[in-house]
């Protein structure tokens, strides 16, 4: 790339922030969970506020520099990692909570900001941020904000397009201007919202510096019910019991029998974990705790539950969460073959919760089909499922399987009503797909979006389209 290292030696001059080429030390911002890496990245670049994105962003404009913006990599469909010559713009440095203000029930905060270290902040005043992926003790606000993140929580409280109020962005320009979109209330009708539009936009369209995000009280109380069922049928049944009772879960997270085998093996638990596993909270008060535990109980058991584990202190849910937490761990141990390169294919597909029955029945229908043993799990609390499958991506055959797998995985959501990613993105991974599932004149508007946001087409290139 022509001006690449006129524009790092510029940066080292111009900005507060760190610049670092050592090729050891910039392979580890360009890699991701899922097996994705690559070279490409030159140097990685540490801005330590505002004032440091606005030049990073004007210098790269003017030498014409691709910028990879990143949290902490943390995606699992290409969406961080680079793919072309270029430089990392890592937020990590800009980690400030910057003000909670609970009477606008807000928190503004730089993107560097991980989930859990603001909810850790945000307990003692008894409120939380409710977006809570299973990756949260390292995900970011910013990376959230930008793959449109959700998580456990995500059957009541949604995503992250649910809760946030406004954004400070910068462009990538000749000045690197700042702007300010969206409101910090939750009321906010300014012309087209292009604060959601950043949302879910994994770095393509511009540079986010701040967020104001809503924050919500904690409930009182939470009581919780691990059980595991012989059949995924059962399960199912179980939790189509529960949705159709009006309920609305805190959280109803699943895992098939063999996924729980090995993520037991990664978890102390004082129980045998085996079996299909079906976990959900629920919101409760002091006072209501017990009868709410003994409804979630006694529908477990009516539906075939053989063991079921309760909970209703902190201590004792976060134990029983633990086994879920371990959903990764046992997919990348599951796929794991010694002397093989191993791809991590984690779909993220979204059906309306009424066809998460068929859902799970046409996904087991693919593993009979190709022969395989796909891992199931997820937030089935809003029809998000994860199957997963690994594949050699050094291996023509077994890319070809994947990929065929992955068009059927796809065809399946989309002929449910459903979608081709829930909280993950699109990332590198599911461009085609992206471009099946859109109808129309879609693509075509995202494309003339892009090219507004970032017309000399610097920001994260190769993802999305
Ligand atoms: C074990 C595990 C469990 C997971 N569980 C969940 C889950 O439950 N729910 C879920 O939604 N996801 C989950 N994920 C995926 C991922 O962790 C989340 O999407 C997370 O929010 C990404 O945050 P990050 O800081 O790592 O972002 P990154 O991966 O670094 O970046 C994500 C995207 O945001 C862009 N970006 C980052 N910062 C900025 C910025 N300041 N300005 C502009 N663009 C930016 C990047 O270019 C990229 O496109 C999981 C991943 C793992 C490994």
């Amino acid at each position: 790339m022509v001006g690449l290292s006129e524009f790092v030696e510029e940066l080292k001059k111009s900005i507060r922030g760190e610049v670092l080429e050592d090729p050891n030390i910039v392979a580890l911002y360009s890699r991701e969970p899922d097996g994705l890496s690559s070279t490409a990245a030159k140097a990685v670049v540490f801005p330590e506020g505002p004032d440091d994105v606005s030049t990073i962003a004007a210098l790269a404009y003017r030498h014409e520099v691709i910028i990879y913006p990143q949290g902490s990599t943390s995606s699992l469909s290409g969406n961080a990692y680079p793919v072309r010559e270029g430089v990392v713009v890592s937020f990590e440095r800009m980690d400030r909570v910057k003000e909670v203000n609970l009477v606008d029930s807000v928190a503004v905060v730089e993107p560097g900001v991980r989930i859990e270290e603001l909810n850790t902040g945000l307990a003692p005043k008894g409120y939380m941020f409710p977006v809570d992926p299973a990756s949260q003790s390292v995900a970011t606000v910013g990376g959230a904000i930008n793959n449109g993140a959700g998580g456990m929580r995500g059957a009541k409280y949604g995503t992250m397009r649910d809760w946030v109020n406004g954004l400070e962005v910068v462009l990538i320009d000749s000045e690197g201007t700042r702007l300010r979109l969206g409101c910090r209330t939750v009321k906010c009708r300014q012309g087209y919202d292009l604060a959601r539009l950043i949302i879910g936009s994994e770095g393509t369209l511009a540079l986010v510096t701040e967020a104001t995000l809503r924050v919500a009280p904690l409930p009182e109380r939470i009581v919780t019910a691990l059980a595991f069922f012989s059949s995924l049928d059962e399960l199912v049944k179980a939790y189509m019991d529960i949705k159709s009772s009006g309920v609305q879960p805190y959280v109803a997270e699943f895992m098939d029998a063999p996924t729980v085998e090995l993520a037991a093996g990664a978890v102390s638990l004082p129980f045998e974990a085996k079996g299909n596993m079906f976990l959900v909270s629920l919101e409760s008060t002091p006072e209501s705790a017990e009868r709410h535990l003994r409804w979630l109980e006694e529908l477990m058991r009516r539906n075939g539950a053989r063991a079921v584990y309760t909970a209703t202190d902190r201590d004792e849910t976060e134990r029983l969460y633990s086994l879920r937490r371990a959903l990764f761990p046992a997919q990348v141990n599951m796929f794991r073959r010694p002397g093989k390169r191993t791809q991590l294919f984690i779909e993220d597909i979204v059906v309306p919760p009424s066809k998460v029955p068929e859902a799970v029945r046409g996904l087991r229908a693919l593993d009979s089909k190709y022969g395989l043993r796909s891992s199931l799990g997820g937030h089935i609390g809003d029809g998000n499922i994860h199957p997963a499958i690994g594949f050699d991506p050094d291996d023509p055959q077994e890319v070809k399987v994947a990929a065929s797998w992955f068009k059927d995985v796809v065809d399946l959501a989309l002929g449910l009503g459903g979608a081709i990613s829930a909280e993950h993105g699109i990332g590198t991974l599911k461009r085609e797909a992206l471009a099946k599932a859109v109808e129309g004149r879609q693509l075509e508007i995202m494309r003339a979006i892009k090219s507004v946001f970032d017309p000399k087409g610097l920001l994260n290139p190769g993802k999305l389209f």
